[in-house]
């Protein structure tokens, strides 16, 4: 059942969700960059296809405090920070971020769970936003997604200076139906099915004339688990700088550190991102289990495109938001990575 609205009731549909919980939104911080921030009345969404930062830092902040710790003598007293998060929505996901929190989820839901992330994870009715534009560094249709048709709670298609709204889980429903969307004469039928459909047509059409339109990952896990010992690791690793920038803004990216902090008024444990780049990351002892830049990029990858999808039903961990697209000072990214394993694999065969 889908909704339609003017666009121009965009404001007050953002000001009424505001009322039911707190909302966030992209906003437009430059003609190139948006992020994600707080609504507040007159705070105008941005359209921009990706947010500079992944929505994943809603549920895993780059810094989550975990514990405090307070000492006296000899006696330590372990204090539980942890507080029930409030409810709150996410407005305007893009169908690859959507989907990132299934890969996240994978990770921080199975057992043990991660409490912090189950915390925030619960609390949030995630409304989608589907592209209407997609980007030529977009390729998330390679991991079988559709930007057309975002998963989420509920979600949202913008064309003919209309908004089509439909909700998805019973959360995304719930909310929708709290807004009182016939005040803002808002209109349920057959054209705003039709219309969604032909929107999204035109949409899979852009997507067919798009660079990486055939870009796709190779699917033989056991030949894949081969190109762990490929030369082409040492030619696509070679100039990677180690900044670690790629982990940092992928959605996907789960690694993270513990460290305690001490304030001089107690000790405070915290986690914050890590990065399989970095020489230091995992160091124990005995040092780093991965020496060289060659061994921690071909870690990044592999987990990404084998390690993952063979631990979770061929499902990838990329989502090809192309984010480390934009963003690799070296301009090397995964779809390099995937063009050259796939011509590994084309050579293995022939040979
Ligand atoms: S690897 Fe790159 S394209 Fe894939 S999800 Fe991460 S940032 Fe996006
Ligand atoms: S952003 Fe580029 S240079 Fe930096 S760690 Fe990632 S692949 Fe290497």
């Amino acid at each position: 059942m889908i909704t339609r609205i003017s666009a121009d009731k965009l404001p007050e549909l953002l000001r009424r969700i505001s009322e039911q919980e707190k909302l966030y939104i992209p906003v437009d911080k430059s003609e190139k960059v948006s992020v994600y921030e707080e609504y507040a009345p007159g705070k105008v969404m941005s359209t921009k296809l990706n947010t500079l930062r992944s929505a994943k830092d809603f549920f895993f902040p780059q810094v989550q405090p975990m514990a405090k710790f307070r000492m006296e003598g000899k006696k330590i007293e372990v204090i539980d920070t942890r507080r029930e998060s409030e409810d709150y929505c996410i407005f305007g996901v893009r169908a690859c971020d959507v989907r990132s929190f299934d890969v996240l989820d994978r990770v921080f839901l199975a057992d043990p769970v991660d409490t912090f992330y189950e915390n925030r994870r619960k609390h949030a009715t995630v409304v989608s936003f589907a592209c209407s534009e997609p980007s030529e560094t977009c390729f998330c249709h390679s991991f079988g997604i559709d930007a057309a048709k975002p998963a989420g709670d509920a979600r949202m298609w913008m064309a003919n200076d209309t908004i089509y709204l439909e909700g998805i889980s019973e959360k995304g429903k719930a909310l929708l139906e709290k807004l009182d969307l016939a005040a803002l004469d808002a209109v349920t039928d057959e054209k705003a099915e039709k219309d969604v459909e032909a929107e999204q047509r035109r949409v899979h059409e852009i997507q067919k004339k798009m660079p990486l339109y055939s870009l796709t990952p190779a699917d033989n896990r056991e030949k894949e688990l081969e190109i762990f010992h490929s030369p082409i690791w040492k030619e696509l690793s070679d100039k990677c700088l180690g900044c670690g920038s790629c982990t940092f803004v992928c959605p996907t990216c789960q690694c993270f550190d513990i460290e305690d902090f001490d304030s001089g008024h107690g000790v405070e444990r915290y986690r914050c991102w890590d990065s399989c780049m970095y020489k230091d990351f995992t160091m124990m002892a005995a040092g780093t289990p991965r020496k060289t830049q060659l061994e921690r990029f071909r870690q990044r990858f592999m987990h990404k495109l084998v390690y993952y999808p063979i631990r979770n039903d061929g499902m990838y961990s990329c989502v090809g938001c192309g984010r480390c697209l934009r963003r690799c000072p070296i301009h090397m990214n995964i779809v390099k990575v995937m063009k050259a394993m796939e011509e590994d694999a084309q050579c293995e065969t022939k040979n």
